[in-house]
């Protein structure tokens, strides 16, 4: 099928102001790095999603999922296909204990809702970047709290375009990892229950957490968080600490002064910077310590055509 196919059978299914043609996405990625999508399609309800997403595997058009771009390095070659973000989705519902939030929703945003009706269990996300949705996917954790603490359910659709709903133990949560990975599912909302607590004792958790954060993470710069998981046994950041990595720059990114296991944007850095610093990083430790360091952050999109 062509793009113009495409676009007129995707304004039978959401409204045209909610779909871009040829969209840069670095607009859309805390490390300022990515293409242009062909499609890219902001639904504002479910349903949206649900038509959108069969739709393509019926016609057979790669989908991918953006939250809030906090944990992704898109390339400069674009994504092809259709590219869902899920942002307006943001409702935050309360009731009693519990809380249900559209996967746009800020966690940071669920979980400052959490401290003004009173409810503790959220408070580790309080200084998380990331969508709800975004959160689910990595099972989103900090400061000894995690996603998979409180979550309940998360409502869902397949690749097929069929709702589901997948409860705490379906979901499979593990250190950021999910069934939403494996299934390649989308998050439409998920539901935390939370426990009764003290708004000035959930206040000071979340000052104290979120000085912890300020004062050792390099947030005056676009960064993707922490690049890399915390291999068993030690920690990514003294590693690459240990090898003298810090301040080490290819093209315009830099493996962070302030917190070595982040990689900062300092200049106008491209996908291909930050993919050639992570290998570079990994083969370095690798040489020096033995230790092999996995990839936290994803990386998506096509490379730059080179011609
Ligand atoms: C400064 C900074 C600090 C950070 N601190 C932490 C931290 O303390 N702890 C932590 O765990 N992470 C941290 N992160 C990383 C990031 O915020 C989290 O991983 C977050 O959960 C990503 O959510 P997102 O909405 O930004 O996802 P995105 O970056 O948009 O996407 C990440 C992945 O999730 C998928 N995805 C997004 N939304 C959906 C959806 N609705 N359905 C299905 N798939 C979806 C995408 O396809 C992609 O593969 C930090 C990042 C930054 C920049």
């Amino acid at each position: 099928m062509i793009n113009e196919d495409i676009y007129q059978d995707l304004l039978q299914l959401i409204p045209s102001d909610k779909i871009k043609i040829d969209e840069p996405l670095k607009r859309y990625t805390y490390t300022k790095t990515g293409g242009k999508a062909d499609f890219y399609i902001i639904p504002t309800k479910n349903q949206e999603v649900q038509a959108i997403v069969k739709y393509a595997y019926e016609h057979q058009i790669p989908v991918t999922y953006l939250g809030n771009g906090s944990n992704i390095i898109i390339r400069e070659g674009g994504i092809r296909g259709i590219v869902i973000s899920l942002l307006a989705l943001n409702y935050i519902d309360v009731s009693d204990d519990a809380i249900i939030a559209g996967s746009g929703a800020a966690i940071i945003d669920v979980s400052r809702v959490a401290r003004d009706y009173a409810l503790t269990g959220l408070e580790f996300a309080c200084g998380i970047p990331g969508s709800i949705g975004g959160a689910v996917y990595m099972n989103a954790g900090a400061y000894g709290g995690e996603v998979k603490d409180c979550i309940d359910y998360a409502l869902c659709v397949n690749d097929q375009g069929e709702l589901i709903k997948l409860t705490t133990n379906e979901l499979e949560l593990d250190y950021r990892n999910s069934i939403i990975q494996q299934q390649h599912l989308v998050v439409l909302e998920a539901a935390f229950t939370l426990a009764p607590g003290n708004i000035n004792d959930i206040q000071e958790t979340m000052d104290d957490l979120t000085e912890r954060r300020e004062s050792k993470q390099p947030l005056e710069y676009p960064s993707c968080g922490s690049v890399f998981q915390r291999p068993p046994g030690h920690f990514a950041g003294k590693l690459i600490q240990d090898a003298k990595l810090q301040g080490h720059r290819i093209g315009g990114v830099e493996v962070s002064t302030k917190h070595a296991g982040f990689m900062v944007n300092v200049d106008n850095g491209t996908a291909t910077d930050y993919e050639d610093l992570i290998h570079y990083v990994q083969k370095v430790v690798k040489e020096k310590f033995d230790v092999e360091l996995n990839r936290e952050v994803r990386i998506i999109g096509e490379h730059p055509k080179t011609d």
